[in-house]
C-alpha cells in the first residue's frame, strides 16, 4: 500500500526533533552539525533568537490579511531590499519556483508593454535548475525533471553554460531575455566567472533583451554579498530570491528595475499568501541580522577557512575527490567516488551535507557558523575520507 505521504522523495532514514544554531538533534537524541541548512534555507541557523522572537510576536498579533489591504511589513521589507540592491520594486511570493516563474512572466510582460509581444522566449544554460513548476522545469530542461511531464511549456531555449558564441547565436527576434544562476546550485555548485556574467549583461543590452538572475540559492548573504551578482559589478533587470530570505519560513521575492516592474500593473499578477504579515516578520528579522555591520565579513572569514580546508582535502585525497567548487558559504566537493557515498559517510559521523548534480557534495551551512564549527566539519570530513580511502584500498 502506498504511504500516506506521496513517494516523491528518496528520504534518508532520519527525522529531526529540534535545532539550535548550526546543530540539529534527531529523534534518537543524536547531534548533527548541519552544513545543509535545509538546502541553504536556515541562513541564521536553527532557532535564532531574533527570528524566533519576531515570528512569535507576529503570530500572536496577526498572521494573514491578504493583499486586498496594505501590509506594512511588505513595505518595510521591500524598501530595505530596494535600498540594498539594484532593484526599484519587489513582489513577495512563497517559494523559489514562484519567484522565478513570476520573473519569466515579467520578461514577457515587459516586451508586450513595449510593443514587442513576439518576444517571449527565454534562454537558459546547461546545468540550470529553476524550480519544479511546469514553466520552471521547461526552463531548466533537465531530463530527470521533465520525464513524464511533457509536453514542455513553450518558450525556452538552452545553450551550453559558458559558451558566449552559442548564447549570441540563440538570440532571435522572439527572445525576451536570458535567465541564469550566478552560482548554479542543484547543477553542481558552479560559480559563474565574473567576466561571463558581465558578458551576459553586455549581450542583453546589445540585443535589447532582459537579464534575469535566479539567486534563490545564492542570495541573502550566502556568497558574502547580499546577492552574488554584486561580485561581478553588474546588475540584472530581474532577480528571484527565496531560500535564505525567510530563514526557514517559506518566503520568496521577485525584484526588478523600475522599467520592468512598472509593466506589472494592478491585476496583472497576484498571490493569496505571498507577503503575509507573518512571512514579512520573518524576512525583516533575517535582514536585521544579515545587514548588521560585520555579518558579511564573518561569512567571508568562515568561507575562506572552510574553502582552504576543502582544498587541502582535495590535495590529500586525489583518488576520492576531484575539486572544490563554489563561492562564499556555497561550496561543493566534486567527487571521484559516488557523491551519495560521501554524504552518507559524513552523516554517519554527524555532519549533514546535500548531494548536487555533477557528482558534487554540497555544503551550504548556516551563515552564522563559527571557525570552531568549520574546523569540526573539516575534522569529520577528514575522518570520513580516510575511512572511504581505506575501504577502497
Ligand atoms: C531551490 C531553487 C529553486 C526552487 O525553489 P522552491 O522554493 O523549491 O520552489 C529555484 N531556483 C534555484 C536556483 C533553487 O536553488
Amino acid at each position: 500500500m502506498i504511504p500516506a505521504v506521496m513517494p516523491t522523495y528518496a528520504r534518508y532514514d532520519i527525522a529531526f526533533d529540534h535545532g539550535e544554531g548550526a546543530y540539529l538533534w534527531d529523534t534518537q537524541g543524536r547531534r548533527f552539525l548541519d552544513f545543509g541548512a535545509g538546502i541553504a534555507v536556515a541562513s541564521l541557523g536553527h532557532c535564532h533568537p531574533h527570528l524566533v522572537e519576531a515570528i512569535r510576536d507576529q503570530v500572536g498579533k496577526l498572521m494573514h490579511t491578504s493583499n486586498l489591504y496594505h501590509i506594512p511589513g511588505q513595505e518595510r521589507l521591500a524598501e530595505r531590499l530596494v535600498a540594498n540592491t539594484f532593484a526599484d520594486a519587489v513582489f513577495f511570493n512563497n517559494s523559489g519556483g514562484e519567484a522565478v516563474e513570476m520573473g519569466i512572466k515579467m520578461m514577457r510582460r515587459f516586451h508586450y508593454t513595449n510593443g514587442r509581444p513576439e518576444r517571449y522566449r527565454v534562454i537558459t544554460v546547461t546545468g540550470a535548475f529553476h524550480g519544479r513548476s511546469l514553466a520552471c522545469i521547461s526552463a531548466g530542461k533537465q531530463e530527470k525533471h521533465l520525464k513524464g511531464f511533457g509536453p514542455e511549456v513553450d518558450g525556452f531555449d538552452q545553450v551550453a553554460y559558458g559558451n558566449l558564441n552559442e548564447m549570441r547565436a540563440a538570440i532571435g527576434p522572439e527572445t525576451a531575455g536570458i535567465l541564469v544562476e550566478p552560482v548554479q546550485g542543484e547543477g553542481g555548485i558552479r560559480a559563474m566567472p565574473e567576466d561571463y556574467l558581465r558578458a551576459l549583461r553586455d549581450i542583453a543590452d546589445e540585443f535589447g533583451i532582459l537579464l534575469m538572475f535566479d539567486e534563490v540559492q545564492s542570495g541573502v548573504g550566502r556568497t558574502g554579498k547580499l546577492y552574488a551578482y554584486e561580485w561581478a559589478g553588474i546588475a540584472p533587470d530581474i532577480l528571484a530570491t527565496a531560500k535564505g530570505l525567510g530563514g526557514g519560513f517559506p518566503l520568496g521575492a521577485t525584484m526588478a528595475t523600475e522599467r520592468v516592474a512598472s509593466t506589472m500593473t494592478a491585476g496583472s499578477h497576484g498571490t493569496t499568501y505571498g507577503g503575509n504579515p507573518l512571512a514579512m516578520a520573518a524576512g525583516n528579522a533575517v535582514l536585521d541580522v544579515v545587514l548588521a555591520p560585520g555579518f558579511m565579513e564573518n561569512v567571508e572569514t568562515s568561507a575562506k577557512r572552510f574553502k582552504d580546508g576543502l582544498d587541502r582535502l582535495v590535495a590529500r585525497y586525489p583518488r576520492l575527490l576531484a575539486e572544490t567548487r563554489g563561492k562564499g558559504l556555497m561550496l561543493g566537493l566534486q567527487c571521484r567516488i559516488t557523491n551519495g557515498d560521501l554524504v552518507s559517510k559524513l552523516m554517519e559521523h554527524g555532519l549533514l551535507s546535500v548531494p548536487a548534480g555533477d557528482n558534487v557534495v554540497r555544503f551550504v551551512p548556516p551563515l552564522i557558523i563559527t571557525p570552531t564549527e568549520v574546523d569540526e566539519a573539516l575534522k569529520i570530513l577528514e575522518t570520513s575520507l580516510s575511512e572511504l580511502k581505506r575501504d577502497a584500498a
